[in-house]
């Protein structure tokens, strides 16, 4: 019998971003092999989907496939989703893809969101060539190793990271890659999405502020020119931050607020009035955060 494996990309945060053939396909196939049933549930109902939901998730990965297989095998469409995003990037997946090809069931894509994606097009940073990493080791040792030997890759890199071990990882880059340029793009999709862009000093530092909160893509500048600017030549750093970095910057190093704005004006080429009207936003958008959160 001739039936279907379909891996379908379900939002990263946002309930809307979900294309229309995903809806259709989730409500035609006989099963929703999903990575979090309660999270799967969420979106069905939402989107009023009454098909049957199986579990199928890192740990019963290996004994659940075969199951599938034979389903599939027997002629049942199956739709594949994961937590979030794109099943398979740093999710579960492979294995059910893996036996679904090897058996010569037909398998096919219904594309949609995924973090490391969205991400990248919103760092700035190069995004013709790129290298994903997923997750690295939480072992100390492992995880520098796998830097180190990421030294000299000239693409940007894209790493996921658990916000409890942030800092520890811009720690370890900031030693092994020095001052180059990375962005950290941060609950994206959501109320509180936020792209900081920076040098690895300078991420390090805002998070040690702040601390380190919601998921996060960071993505790093690959090696090469620009990156070795940044490095030595502090004047020009500015030119990878965005306006109220800019600013910032300059009051670190000692201007006050009113000759930072004007400084960043002059040279970005920008009439003070805006640099100004970008600070105050960022500002306004603080203090209301702030009010909600009853601070
Ligand atoms: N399969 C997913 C995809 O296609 O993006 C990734 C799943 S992986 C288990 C989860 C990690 O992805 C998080 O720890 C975080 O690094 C990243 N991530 C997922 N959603 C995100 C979001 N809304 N904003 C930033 N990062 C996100």
């Amino acid at each position: 019998m001739s039936s279907t494996l379909y891996i379908c990309s379900t939002p990263i945060g946002n309930m809307e971003d979900i294309t229309l053939r995903a809806l259709r396909i989730l409500k035609e196939v006989d099963l929703i092999a999903a990575e979090d049933t309660r999270t799967a549930k969420k979106l069905l109902n939402h989107y009023d989907i009454s098909t049957p939901v199986t579990s199928y998730h890192e740990h019963n990965e290996k004994t659940k496939a075969p199951k599938i297989i034979e389903l599939l095998e027997e002629g049942s469409d199956v739709a594949l989703i994961s937590e979030a995003g794109t099943p398979g990037i740093s999710d579960p997946g492979y294995e059910l893809i893996r036996a679904a090809v090897d058996r010569g069931i037909k398998v096919t894509v219904v594309p949609g969101p995924s973090a490391l994606i969205s991400g990248l097009v919103l760092s700035g940073l190069p995004m013709d060539r790129f290298a994903f990493e997923g997750f690295l080791p939480r072992k100390r040792n492992q995880r520098r190793e796998i830097l180190k030997a990421l030294k000299d890759e000239p693409r940007t890199l894209i790493f996921y990271e658990a916000p409890h071990r942030l800092e520890e990882t811009l720690e370890d880059m900031k030693e092994i890659f020095g001052g180059r340029r990375a962005v950290l793009a941060r609950e994206l999709t959501k109320m509180y999405e936020e792209v900081l862009r920076g040098t690895l000093g300078e991420l390090l530092e805002r998070l040690k502020k702040t601390g380190a909160r919601g998921e996060y893509v960071l993505v790093l500048e690959g090696s090469g020119e620009s990156a070795e600017q940044a490095k030595g030549e502090d004047i020009e750093k500015w030119r990878y931050l965005g306006v109220e970095e800019h600013v910032d910057l300059l009051v670190e190093k000692g201007y006050t607020k009113t000759e930072a704005v004007k400084e960043a004006a002059r040279l970005r080429g920008l009439p003070k009035r805006e640099v100004y009207k970008y600070v105050s936003q960022r500002e306004a958008e603080k203090i209301k955060k702030n009010n909600k959160k009853g601070l």
